[in-house]
């Protein structure tokens, strides 16, 4: 049956649409208009979702990886079937350009056709005339999912795919921001899975809460912020749930004097201000030596004065709003910080007038170390541009900090810039690239960006527990 995207969002519980009495109210954050008005999950609901999972979890978990690899394969196609309505509405909840949106539902697609192509491994530590001693990796149980507002199907595929092909059920919690793209892939679901292996429920601040307290729930795997990913690791541990938390992240890229500023700058540009820099990975801290900071600062100026703001949905556009009022109001805080502390601004500072929470991108030239827009992740397009000259300092300033998700090192030697990556307190460090994110390589936040990891087998295995087989062969 073809879906409407436009009308008619309910979660998806045990196979079947649910409406609740109470609704959330959603709005596009270009236009300020409430566009749907999708379930507000009420406790109850809650707890009728969970148990589907557990019911679910007994077939699904004994079903062959094959398939259950089919069953996610088959997610893959639907989602591009379904392409055209998908990426309008993730433009209209989330602000994106339309472009950008059909680039996550693609991605979203790829990662789902990817991990189902991804096996359990089993270890063979012994087998010989006597014995048998194996290690094979079986499912957790059931999962809640619980994911962040910036890219809603994208980080909530990164957690379908590997829960379901390991053999788990999952209990998917969109933001309440942006939940109706993640309602709508509940609704295409219900077709391809058998019920209650894939739930999908919508609701306000009390319903990750609730998720992460609730006693048959055994697993959270939880992409958001480092103060909410606190709360859910405390919460977790009454019946101790296994967590994984990808969390904030205040990522440093370091640029070394030998680079080309000129073939670079671009990538560097979009590097911190994709998706309007609400991007846990996006360049937050931009260390550059001093011999080559002034023509980048030029460049930069120069890239960020031709880029189109705007309504995603309008042609052209290349940044889209920020996505929700609280977000936008923290960065005008940000930005007052700056004014009142009297840094200097190469670009932007000046919100537009009129309806929508459009922020320009926005360049501070050098701020000091201790400043709010360096120790703090903005999650919007305001970066600081800070010179250094020594290597040295540049390691450290980009390691004084309790974050440590991402890095990146642009050196004209790679040699050199490799050197200097693996001095970096990251999970990931890129050399002369940035965002090369993949289903088949691990992602994991170091320090207070994280626990557990996500993607390739490492993330396949945090949805899985080592169950050790030991035979005597008598
Ligand atoms: P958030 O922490 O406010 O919310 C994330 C999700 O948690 C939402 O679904 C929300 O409803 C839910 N939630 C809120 N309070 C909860 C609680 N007490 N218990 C359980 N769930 C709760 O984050 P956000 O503002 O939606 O997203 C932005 C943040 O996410 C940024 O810090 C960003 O860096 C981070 N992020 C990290 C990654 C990563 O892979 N490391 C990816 C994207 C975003």
């Amino acid at each position: 049956m073809a879906v409407d995207f436009t009308a008619n969002f309910t979660m998806t519980i045990d196979g079947r649409a649910v409406e609740s009495p109470a609704t959330l109210q959603i709005v596009n954050p270009a236009t300020e208009e409430v566009i749907a008005t999708p379930p507000d999950a009420t406790r109850e609901q809650l707890d009728l979702a969970v148990a589907s999972s557990r019911r679910a979890f007994a077939g699904w978990s004994a079903t062959p990886i094959a398939q259950r690899q089919a069953a996610v394969a088959s997610l893959a196609k639907a989602l591009i079937a379904n392409i055209d309505g998908l990426s309008q509405l993730l433009t209209r909840e989330q602000g994106k350009p339309l472009s950008a949106a059909r680039a996550e539902i693609k991605a979203s697609a790829y990662w789902l056709a990817e991990f189902a192509k991804i096996d359990l491994p089993v270890e063979t530590i012994e087998d010989s005339d006597t014995a048998l001693v194996q290690v094979r990796h079986v499912p957790v149980g059931v999962v809640g999912g619980i994911v962040p507002w910036n890219f809603p199907l994208t980080l909530a595929i990164w957690k379908v795919a590997p829960a379901l092909v390991s053999g788990n059920t999952l209990l998917l919690k969109p933001s309440p921001f942006t939940p109706l793209t993640t309602l709508k892939f509940g609704e295409i679901a219900r077709d391809l899975l058998p019920p209650g292996v894939l739930n999908v429920i919508s609701g306000g601040d009390a319903l990750g809460p609730w998720m992460s307290a609730h006693a048959d729930i055994d697993k959270i795997s939880f992409t958001g912020s480092t103060p909410t990913g606190r709360r859910v690791m405390e919460s977790a541990s009454k019946n101790l749930k296994r967590l994984t938390l990808e969390l904030g992240g205040n990522d440093a890229a370091i640029v070394m004097p030998d680079v080309d500023v000129d073939k670079l700058a671009q990538t560097l540009f979009w590097g911190a201000f994709a998706n309007s820099s609400q991007f846990c990975l996006a360049i937050k801290r931009l260390y550059v030596h001093e011999a080559v900071y002034d023509r980048l600062a030029a460049a930069f100026v120069k890239i960020g004065q031709a880029v189109k703001l705007g309504d995603g949905m309008a042609e052209g556009t290349m940044l889209g709003p920020i996505q929700n009022r609280v977000q936008y109001e923290r960065l005008k805080g940000l930005l007052e910080d700056s004014k009142t502390n009297g840094h200097q601004f190469l670009l932007g500072g000046e919100l537009p007038a009129g309806k929508g929470y459009f922020f320009p991108v926005t360049l501070i030239d050098n701020p000091p170390d201790d400043s709010r827009i360096v120790r703090e992740e903005p999650f919007g397009p305001i970066l600081p541009m800070l010179k250094f000259s020594n290597t040295d300092d540049a390691v450290a300033r980009a390691n004084d900090s309790e974050f440590g998700l991402g890095a990146s090192v642009w050196a004209g030697d790679y040699q050199q810039g490799l050197a200097i990556a693996k001095r970096l307190q990251a999970g990931t460090v890129w050399v002369n690239q940035i965002h090369a994110l993949s289903p088949h390589v691990p992602l994991a936040g170091h320090k207070q960006s994280g626990l557990g990891v996500e993607n390739g087998v490492h993330g396949l295995l945090e949805y899985t527990m080592p169950q050790t087989l030991s035979v005597k062969k008598i």
